[in-house]
C-alpha cells in the first residue's frame, strides 16, 4: 500500500456497499484525469463525517435513540449540498456514498456547491407526527455544528418532505437567533421555498429522458415506460411521461408492482397511493410479482427508489433501450457493464436526477437575494441547465468512447480536482 493512501478504518465496508460502488466508479475515471490524479485520493475519503445520537421522548413516555449522520464529502467548489434521508436501513457507508455522488452531481451540473448528505436510521412510518418533529429538531440541532447557508445546506430526500425542511429551518433559526431561510432548500413556498422545487427532480428526469430518447431516435409519444418508486421523483416523472403521451406500463414501490400494458393513469395512481400508502391494490393495473418488474417489455426504465436495484442478477433481463436513473446509485458497476454490453443507454443519476439540486440552487439564490422568480422562469432555467450539462457530457462520452457515467465523472472530477489544486493544501 503506498504511503499516500490508506483505506478508511472506522467503517466496515462490504464489497457491495454503496461507498465501495463509488470507489469503483472513481477507479474508472482515473485513466482520464492526467496530472490531476495527484489529487484523486481527495475523492476517496469524505472531508468531514459527523455521527450523532438523536434521543427523543416517544408519545408513550419512553425514550428512544436513533443514529444520525451528516457527511460532507467535498467542499472544494462551494458549501456542502445534499439531502437528508430518514430510513430504517440508513448506514454510514450509504450516506458517505450519497454525499460523494452529490459532489459529482453538483460539479457535473457546474453548480457552485460541494457534496454532502445526511440521514437518520429511523422508520418514519412508525412515528407519530409529534415524534417525527422531535426526531427532526433534535437531529438538526445536533448537526447544527456543521450546517449553515454558507457551510452546508440540507434538502429533502427519501421520506423527508417540505414539512421536515420547515422544522429544520426553524430549529436552526431558533438556535442562531435569526430567521435563516437559506439553511435548507425544498422548503414550503411560504418560508422562502421555490416554485417548481417539489417537481424539479421528476421534471429533470423527464427532460433528460426525452433528450436521450431523441438521440436514440425513440419517439417519446410511442414509448412505454416502467418506473420503480412512486414517491417524489417517480410520481412526477410518471405524470410528465403520461402528459407527453408515453405509456407508463409498470410501477413498483415498497408495497408491490402493478402492470398495465395499455397504460397506468399516474393521477389515479397518485390518489390511490395517498389513501393506501402504496401502489399495491390499485385497480388500474394487474399486480405482478416484484421480481418480474425487471422483465417488463418497455422502452424506458426509470429506477426512482433506492440504490443497488439494477444488479448483475437482473441487468440481463431488462427490455428497455434507455435507463434513466431517477434514484441515486441504482445500478451496480457490474450491472453497468452488462447494460453497456447489451447496448442499453444509461443516463446516470448524477445527471438524470440533478433537477432537484438545480432548483435547490435557484431556491438558495432566491433566498439570498430575497427576490423570487415565477415558475415559468424556474422551469425554463432548469431545462436549460439540464440540457446544457447533458450535451456536454454526451460530447465527452463520444470523444473518449466511454459511458455517460464515466463521462459525467470525467467532467465533474476534473472540476473538483482543479478547484482543489488551485486552492492548495492548508497549512
Ligand atoms: P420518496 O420517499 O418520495 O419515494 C421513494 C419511493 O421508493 C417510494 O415510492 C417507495 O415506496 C419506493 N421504494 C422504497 N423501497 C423500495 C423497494 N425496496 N422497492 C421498490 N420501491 C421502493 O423518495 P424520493 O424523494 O422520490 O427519492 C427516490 C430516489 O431519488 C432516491 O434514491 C433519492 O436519493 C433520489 N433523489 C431524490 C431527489 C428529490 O429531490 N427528492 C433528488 C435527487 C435524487
Amino acid at each position: 500500500m503506498p504511503i499516500s493512501y490508506t483505506p478508511l478504518s472506522f467503517v466496515a465496508l462490504a464489497d457491495d456497499c454503496p461507498w465501495h460502488m463509488f470507489l469503483q466508479q472513481i477507479e474508472r475515471v482515473e485513466p482520464f484525469l492526467g496530472d490531476l490524479n495527484r489529487w484523486v485520493d481527495t475523492l476517496r475519503r469524505p472531508k468531514r463525517i459527523l455521527t450523532v445520537d438523536v434521543p427523543i421522548h416517544l408519545d408513550n413516555g419512553q425514550i428512544a435513540h436513533f443514529e444520525g449522520f451528516r457527511v460532507q464529502h467535498n467542499t472544494s467548489r462551494g458549501p456542502g449540498k445534499g439531502g437528508v434521508r430518514f430510513h430504517q436501513n440508513v448506514t454510514l457507508s450509504e450516506v458517505m456514498a450519497l454525499s460523494a455522488w452529490m459532489s459529482i452531481k453538483n460539479a457535473a451540473l457546474n453548480l457552485p456547491f460541494g457534496g454532502a448528505k445526511g440521514g437518520v436510521r429511523v422508520d418514519p412510518r412508525l412515528l407519530s407526527e409529534g415524534e417525527l418533529e422531535r426526531v427532526t429538531r433534535r437531529y438538526t440541532s445536533e448537526i447544527g455544528l456543521v450546517i449553515g447557508p454558507q457551510k452546508d445546506i440540507p434538502a429533502p430526500d427519501v421520506n423527508t418532505s417540505d414539512r421536515v425542511m420547515a422544522w429544520m429551518m426553524d430549529t436552526y433559526s431558533m438556535n442562531q437567533g435569526t430567521t435563516s431561510t437559506g439553511v435548507v432548500t425544498g422548503k414550503p413556498i411560504a418560508l422562502g421555498g421555490s416554485l417548481g422545487r417539489r417537481e424539479a427532480t421528476g421534471r429533470g428526469v423527464f427532460t433528460v429522458a426525452c433528450e436521450a430518447a431523441r438521440k436514440l431516435g425513440l419517439d417519446i409519444t410511442k414509448s412505454q415506460v416502467a418506473i420503480q418508486g412512486f414517491g417524489n421523483v417517480g410520481s412526477v416523472a410518471a405524470q410528465l411521461f403520461a402528459n407527453a403521451q408515453a405509456r407508463v406500463v409498470a410501477v413498483q414501490d415498497h408495497t408491490g408492482t402493478i402492470f398495465n400494458p395499455s397504460g397506468i393513469n399516474p393521477c389515479l395512481l397518485g390518489s390511490h397511493v395517498s389513501v393506501h400508502g402504496g401502489v399495491s391494490g390499485f385497480a388500474g393495473g394487474n399486480s405482478l410479482e416484484n421480481d418480474l418488474f425487471w422483465d417488463v417489455p418497455c422502452d424506458i426504465l426509470v429506477p426512482a427508489a433506492l440504490e443497488g436495484q439494477i444488479t448483475s442478477q437482473n441487468a440481463g433481463r431488462i427490455q428497455a433501450s434507455l435507463v434513466v436513473e431517477g434514484a441515486n446509485g441504482p445500478t451496480t458497476p457490474q450491472a453497468d457493464d452488462i447494460l453497456a454490453d447489451r447496448h442499453i443507454l444509461v443516463v446516470p443519476d448524477v445527471i438524470a436526477n440533478a433537477g432537484g439540486v438545480t432548483v435547490s440552487y435557484f431556491e438558495w439564490v432566491q433566498d439570498f437575494s430575497s427576490f423570487f422568480w415565477d415558475e415559468q422562469e424556474i422551469n425554463a432555467r432548469l431545462t436549460q441547465t439540464m440540457l446544457t450539462a447533458f450535451e456536454a457530457i454526451w460530447q465527452v462520452a463520444k470523444e473518449k468512447q466511454v459511458s455517460l457515467r464515466t463521462a459525467a465523472f470525467i467532467v465533474a472530477c476534473t472540476r473538483i480536482l482543479q478547484a482543489r489544486a488551485l486552492r492548495g493544501l492548508y497549512p
